[in-house]
């Protein structure tokens, strides 16, 4: 099966987070607390995502209040901090969801991502990901982790669904980017 026809069937898009919807840098404050910097063009990603009717979720290792605010505020669906063993979360959100494997998509820059990509019906890697994780996955971005490679992915999957004239349209009609994105202030 191709890529693109793999990319037809998912109906949830999970990613990991360090190297990924990240550089990879860490900036460590003294108290231990690490702050990280997210791209933009990833947040948009997502939301055009949701707006193609498509389900997001976040496994990562660590754990971190940044990456909570920062999901929420994006509406991410399921977010799993703190996992090693990431395969065992991807199992119980498909049960959770009523999906299967080939129904998910997910991203990944590191061998702790492994067992996930070799899983899923469409794996992603970002341009600069462990060789091993380029190996087994569906599509190579050609932009690193941390600068817009969820995006690529993302579009890639739109794209092989039909969904992307569609979601730009409807994007470039919305009124608020609160609708989709954050909640409104009372
Ligand atoms: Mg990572």
């Amino acid at each position: 099966m191709d890529k693109k026809e793999r990319a037809r069937k998912i109906k949830m898009i999970l990613m990991d987070v360090d190297g990924t919807l990240t550089d990879g840098t860490l900036l460590v404050l003294p108290d231990g607390e690490e702050l990280k910097t997210y791209n933009v063009k990833d947040g948009t990603g997502i939301l055009l995502a949701h707006l193609a009717g498509l389900k997001t979720g976040i496994i990562t290792g660590k754990i971190s209040k940044s990456l909570e605010k920062r999901a929420e505020k994006l509406k991410i669906f399921e977010v799993y901090q703190g996992i090693l063993d990431k395969k065992r979360i991807l199992e119980k959100i498909l049960d959770k969801n009523k999906l299967n494997f080939d129904q998910i998509a997910y991203i990944g820059d590191d061998i702790g991502d492994l067992e996930v990509i070799k899983a899923v019906g469409l794996a992603g890697a970002v341009a600069d990901a462990h060789p091993e994780v380029k190996k087994y996955s569906h599509f190579i971005c050609s932009i690193s982790g941390g600068k817009g490679a969820v995006r690529e992915f993302i579009e890639f999957i739109l794209e092989a669904q039909d969904k992307w004239s569609i979601i730009k349209a409807k994007f470039n009609n919305l009124t608020d980017l609160r609708d989709i994105s954050e909640k409104r202030e009372p």
